[in-house]
């Protein structure tokens, strides 16, 4: 088999003592693969590269499109971005993946039945890192779902549940809240479902559901989140299996893929050969699934599971009773190659099968028919902090003119205009509802109401078009809104 060229940053912290452990033992245990080294990280952002990365070595991760990374620390302040969120959506890493297993009774935890894999969406949602200061008072962050993102990242989760035979799919979203965000990745979680007969689908709110994952976590088998409620709910599961140093985790796209821990740099231990390199490694495992070299990740992984098996544990997941010796990094490496060809006895061995592991996603339906959409309004939010909301709405009736309707004023979403209550905390943050009396809002019309609400005396900070789709109306519509 020709050697497949992998990308490989060491990362910061204790990247570059758990990076060498896992290139040696996959060496060792015969993977297909030669590395080509990039720096990336807290050196490179130093430089004054805000991303971390610079522009050459994007062409290296296009060129050799997978990936394997330590961890990465973010410096403090400065603006500087998250790497790891710039790599995944810059090449289209739409799925992360994390596996979260426990290792009763070799490693101790609260949950010993526990085994599930986390699909967490990677690109969008309030992830897009769009914020505004809008008011001296108010801050704005934007959540943004969009159909094509919640049926890829679906369609992954119920093909990977498929392909490595697991039994069902849960959906964690809060579109009891967010009704058209989490709703649309609900509704399309429904849709795709009824596609995968074999793998009966649940939804959870997402509270109910973290409480339950915290707490019963044999009740889940895949999990497909969204991406912030991804990002907590794939630490708390890893945390939860005995050590955030277990869990590996993969990033996947339609070309490029990377795969890494979940942990972070781990500052505090680093240097002092204690970090354990698990993670990594079992992150370098579904690596090798993902490059077609099963027997090689059957082979390592066995021989980890041996490891942890016969006891030998590093510090983090050391503890008296369970464990037999304490391992330092290089030496817990040195042990998983001494166990190569190995399978454990007392742990369920894996095994990874002949083919290739990739998934591709059909995500055809995200190009249904286009919906008719017409402009029925626009709410204007407004910085403005000078009386009571009956004088806002007042005033502002008068901007509303012959072309639209004042309907309804919000402060912070609760409505306050017209029949508000003195009880109402108000912030300076005011949006305006104006509904168009023809039932169409022209652009020139809505210049014009804008030009007359400035022209007022009022400091207009955004807008929203009000539009519907196939008559369905695309904006909230909470008590009393038009
Ligand atoms: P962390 O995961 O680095 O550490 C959390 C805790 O777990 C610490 O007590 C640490 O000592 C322990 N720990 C983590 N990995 C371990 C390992 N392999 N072996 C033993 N113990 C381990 O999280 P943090 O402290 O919140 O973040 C530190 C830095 O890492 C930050 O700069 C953060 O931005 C970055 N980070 C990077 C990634 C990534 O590159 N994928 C992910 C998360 C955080």
């Amino acid at each position: 088999m020709t050697n497949r060229r992998i990308t490989l940053a060491e990362g910061d912290g204790i990247g570059p003592e758990i990076a060498p452990v896992v290139v040696e033992i996959l060496d060792a245990a015969g993977a297909a693969v030669e590395f080509e080294r990039i720096e990336v990280g807290e050196r490179v952002y130093r430089a004054g590269h805000p991303a971390g990365i610079t522009p050459e070595t994007w062409e290296v991760l296009r060129r050799n499109k997978v990936l394997l990374k330590g961890p990465i620390t973010t410096p403090q302040g400065g603006g500087f971005k998250s790497l790891n969120v710039t790599i995944r959506k810059t090449l289209g890493m739409y799925a992360n993946v994390r596996p979260c297993v426990s290792y009763h009774p070799v490693i101790q935890t609260k949950h010993p039945r526990m085994d599930l894999v986390i699909i967490r969406e990677n690109e969008e949602d309030l992830y897009a890192g769009i914020e505004h200061q809008q008011t001296r008072q108010v801050v704005q962050c934007l959540k943004l779902i969009s159909r094509p993102g919640c049926e890829r990242i679906i369609r992954y989760a119920f093909e990977y549940a498929r392909r490595n035979n697991r039994q069902k799919v849960a959906c964690f979203v809060k579109d009891n809240i967010m009704k058209m965000t989490d709703g649309l990745f609900h509704r399309i979680f429904n849709e795709v479902e009824v596609e995968y007969p074999e793998l009966p689908g649940s939804h959870w709110i997402v509270d109910i559901g973290a409480a339950r994952l915290a707490d019963t976590p044999e009740l889940f088998d895949v999990i497909v989140l969204p991406n912030l409620y991804g990002d907590i709910m794939s630490d708390i599961a890893a945390q939860i299996t005995g050590s955030v140093g277990l869990g590996g985790s993969a990033n996947i796209g339609d070309e490029c893929a990377m795969f890494e821990a979940i942990h972070g740099s781990a500052p505090t231990i680093a240097g002092q050969n204690i970090a354990n390199p698990s993670g990594m490694l079992l992150g370098a495992v579904m690596m090798l699934t993902h490059i077609g070299q099963p027997d090689v990740a059957t082979r390592i992984h066995n021989a980890w599971l041996t490891t942890i098996e016969e006891g030998i544990h590093t510090l983090d997941i050391y503890r008296e009773g369970t464990s037999r010796q304490k391992a330092g990094t290089r030496e817990f490496g040195k042990a998983v190659i001494e166990r190569l060809g190995r399978r454990p006895e007392i742990l369920t061995p894996v095994d990874y099968g002949a083919g290739a592991q990739a998934i591709e996603t059909d995500y055809s339906h995200a190009a249904a028919p286009r919906a008719v959409k017409e402009t029925i309004g626009i709410d204007v939010f407004l910085d403005w902090e000078e009386g009571t909301p009956a004088n806002l709405g007042t005033r502002l009736k008068d901007c509303a003119g012959a072309d639209f309707e004042l309907r309804l004023i919000t402060n912070r979403g609760v409505k306050v205009w017209p029949d508000g209550y003195p009880e109402t905390f108000c912030t300076d943050h005011w949006r305006c509802r104006f509904i168009a009396t023809s039932g169409q809002a022209t652009h020139a019309a809505i210049i014009a109401l804008l030009g007359r609400i400035a022209a007022a005396g009022y400091d207009f900070i955004k807008t929203e078009n009000l539009c519907t789709f196939d008559g369905q109306a695309g904006y909230s519509k909470g008590q009393g809104e038009g």
